[in-house]
């Protein structure tokens, strides 16, 4: 039984889920980053600085916006195959002596959500980015694209539906705000929720109850199980993504801009996302629109 995913009756919070900070190789410490994201809008960001599981709730400083722990890992599996890995989460007792599996097993049991990071900056096959049961994929990557051109992994997350349809997919900034990796707010995600807090953000993250994006913005997400509405900021197209060659589109090259589109998600299709794409080619996706059941929250491990 397939329900919708999304219930856009809350509020929607902007966020960032990858960043560094002068606790690992960023530039800014943890009051400036909070000043200048919140100065853009944005209200949570998550702590992902290399191998340092943050603690958010021993910072006894006041920030303008809500931090939530989290950790970036790195490093080859057994077979060489080399990944960095984003864990949202309170964890500890990780380090590198013990090893990138191992480490992404003990955050996983205490209760960490796992992000394949960066895959086609890193080169990663596709069987590397279905091997581990990874709950999210960074679709885009701010860094990556300024760094060199490798901040799309669309492909890999297409690849990674195909055979978990519950894969959910993200943008990022993974700033790092020194002169060598000056971007920031420039991926980031959208939840919706009744409030802001760190247990509801964590809860819209885990049902992806949110979208990515790089520009636009839904307004609401309406999906019944077999129709799904947008209300969408001005957008020159509108696509509902399925698998393989499947898709439906609204929007022309030529024609007016526009600010909502209706689909009829086909029920042979193994999972459908909807993008949008204003006229800068910026876009903006939800994830997976349709999902087993309202109360399945269990991993794919
Ligand atoms: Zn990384
Ligand atoms: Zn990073």
């Amino acid at each position: 039984m397939q329900t919708s995913r999304y219930d856009t009756s809350g509020r929607w919070y902007k966020g960032n889920v990858h960043l560094h900070s002068t606790a690992s190789d960023g530039g800014r410490t943890f009051a400036e980053i909070a000043a200048m994201y919140a100065g853009a809008g944005y209200h949570f960001l998550f702590r992902t600085d290399h191998w340092v599981a943050s603690d958010v709730a021993a910072d006894p400083a006041e920030y303008p916006l809500l931090w939530l722990d989290g950790i970036e890992l790195d490093g080859e599996d057994h077979g060489g195959s080399r990944y960095h890995v984003v864990c949202l989460g309170k964890v500890a007792g990780l380090s590198r002596d013990m090893g990138l599996v191992a480490a992404m097993e003990a955050a996983r049991a205490q209760g960490a959500f796992l992000v394949l990071a960066h895959p086609t900056w890193m080169g990663n096959s596709q069987d590397d980015a279905t091997r581990y049961g990874f709950d999210a994929v960074e679709a885009y990557n701010h860094v990556c694209r300024w760094l060199n051109g490798k901040g799309d992994a669309f492909v890999y997350w297409q690849m990674m539906l195909d055979r978990f349809p519950e894969t959910l997919g993200l943008a990022v900034d993974d700033a790092h705000i020194r002169p060598e990796h000056p971007g920031w707010n420039g991926g980031w995600i959208m939840i919706n929720a009744p409030e802001l807090s760190p247990e509801s953000v964590r809860a819209a993250l885990r049902a992806g109850n949110y979208y990515s994006s790089c520009g636009p913005e839904f307004s609401t997400i309406e999906c019944d199980g077999t129709q799904v509405t947008v209300e969408t900021s001005p957008v020159q197209f509108a696509r509902l993504v399925g698998p393989g060659w499947s898709g439906q589109r609204e929007g022309s090259f030529e024609g007016s801009l526009l600010a909502a589109a209706t689909f009829e998600i086909p029920p042979n299709w193994a999972y459908a996302y909807l993008e949008i794409e204003d006229a800068q080619g910026r876009r903006a996706w939800t994830n997976p629109l349709l999902r087993k059941n309202s109360d399945d929250t269990a991993s794919k491990a």
